[in-house]
């Protein structure tokens, strides 16, 4: 894993940039920043720049390799207070590089793999929170369940008993003009909405270094940012 970094700039005044940001963007919604949470997307950035951003008071980041992700967390074990997201596409045979490190699995999206999930969770008698992925917009090439099967899966987290639902994160595609990704953050809440609301399901995990000032005004309490923080990413 090539984890060599491309700086661009000042990894602390990027962070407080991107608060600004999002302080911002929550006045503008009438919310408060405090219900916002900051996921800070490490991926592809060394563990020395994850360290910068955790003495400047960062504590969520986001990993999206899961033999990385078991490997920065290894290795930053000495950062008591970081909680690691894991928001990548995560095979079911790579379930135990991630489950033993993981705060938040963002990306759960099919009933094998809750099951395998939550027999993995059992044995290591650890119980693991997540989200359920939903592909709000069913592109075909993009991961997340679709919404017709939203509530079903739901359902069988719900009914295990080492899984926690905490919400729902949905990744727009790429190419989307703000008005287009505004569509799909307000189908995420929607789905919220109709499936318990803010009561059980309080987490939306939605936004990223160029939409995510939408995404709050849309209601996300997670957003997931990596290069307006860390900068270009170097190729995997
Ligand atoms: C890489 C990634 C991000 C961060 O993207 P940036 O554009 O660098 O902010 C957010 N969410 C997911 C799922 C990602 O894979």
């Amino acid at each position: 894993m090539n984890t060599n970094t491309v700086e661009n700039g000042n990894i602390v005044e990027n962070l407080s940039t991107v608060q600004q940001r999002i302080e911002e963007a929550a006045k503008k919604a009438n919310r408060s920043p405090d219900e916002i949470t900051l996921v800070a997307v490490s991926k592809r950035h060394s563990e020395e720049s994850i360290r910068i951003a955790y003495a400047a008071g960062q504590r969520d980041f986001g990993e999206n390799y899961a033999q990385e992700l078991r490997d920065k967390a290894t290795n930053l074990k000495d950062l008591t207070e970081i909680r690691w997201h894991f928001i990548g596409n995560l095979q079911r045979n790579k379930i135990k590089y991630v489950a033993p490190f993981v705060n938040l699995l963002e990306t759960v999206d099919s009933f094998k793999f809750v099951g395998d999930l939550a027999a993995y969770a059992k044995k290591i008698e650890k119980k693991v929170s997540c989200l359920l992925q939903v592909n709000v917009g069913e592109e075909i090439q993009k991961s997340g369940c679709s919404t017709v099967e939203a509530a079903e899966i739901m359902g069988a987290i719900d009914k295990e008993e080492w899984l926690s639902l905490d919400g729902l994160m949905t990744i727009p595609p790429w190419d989307l003009d703000a008005q287009q990704t505004r569509t799909h953050f307000s189908a995420l809440k929607k789905l919220q909405l109709e499936n318990g609301g803010r009561d059980r399901l309080p987490i939306l995990s939605m936004g990223m270094s160029h939409d995510f000032d939408v995404a709050i005004e849309e209601g996300a309490t997670h957003v997931r940012v990596g290069t307006a923080i860390f900068g270009t990413r170097a190729p995997r």
